[in-house]
């Protein structure tokens, strides 16, 4: 549970740039074994919670999102699933609130560069998408399905990461919103490969 704050050079940086000090190995030459280990499971721990504040600023950027996705779409099997999803993610926030709590970390944001990207993504599908067409939802799914591929891959290692850094509850509630992004993913393929699909090659 404790959490070194200060180790040397190696989180000095970390508001700026907190990812690559997380990421590279500075156990290496450490004499004893145990010692090793220890530092190698508390450098783990503080890749954890960063990539907890990634996700986090991920949902919070979906939250603003999910509405624009929803009004765009033309069926409104799909923008009742968008708003569906919209719920969910609020949910997910939540979890992740909960999971700061439970590290004795206070709740942060660190811009996920993928979900800036993804959504800027889904937000060129529009503009290049005309509105009230089935090909529009074409786009919007495929978009929607790309972010919950991110965010299904994400919370798969968190979850998996919890478990290996003995985090049990913690892992309960990474599983939990990982089934809820799978739901999501495979409800957006149903609702492709039922309709949309077949109808907007109509157009
Ligand atoms: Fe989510
Ligand atoms: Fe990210
Ligand atoms: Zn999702």
């Amino acid at each position: 549970m404790e959490q070194t704050k200060n180790k040397g050079n190696s989180t000095s940086n970390s508001s700026k740039n907190s990812k690559s000090p997380s990421r590279t190995n500075k156990s290496s030459g450490n004499g004893s074994k145990s010692s090793s280990q220890a530092q190698q499971s508390s450098l783990l721990q503080e890749f954890f919670l960063d990539e907890l504040k990634d996700i986090y600023w991920a949902e919070k950027h979906l939250i603003k999102a999910l509405p624009k996705m929803a009004k765009a779409a033309t069926s409104d099997e799909l923008r009742q699933a968008f708003t569906d999803h919209l719920e969910a993610t609020n949910g997910h926030v939540a979890r992740l609130e909960e999971a700061f709590g439970i590290l004795g970390e206070k709740v942060q944001a660190k811009k996920c560069e993928a979900m800036a990207g993804l959504t800027k993504e889904g937000d060129g599908i529009i503009e290049d998408t005309e509105k009230g067409t089935l090909t529009r939802d074409v786009g919007l799914i495929m978009a929607a399905q790309k972010v919950e591929h991110y965010e299904i891959a994400t919370y798969g290692s968190l979850a998996q990461l919890a478990k290996t850094l003995g985090k049990n509850d913690l892992a309960d509630l990474m599983v939990k919103t990982l089934e809820e992004e799978k739901e999501a993913d495979q409800l957006l393929t149903s609702i492709a490969e039922n309709n949309i699909n077949v109808e907007a090659k109509e157009e």
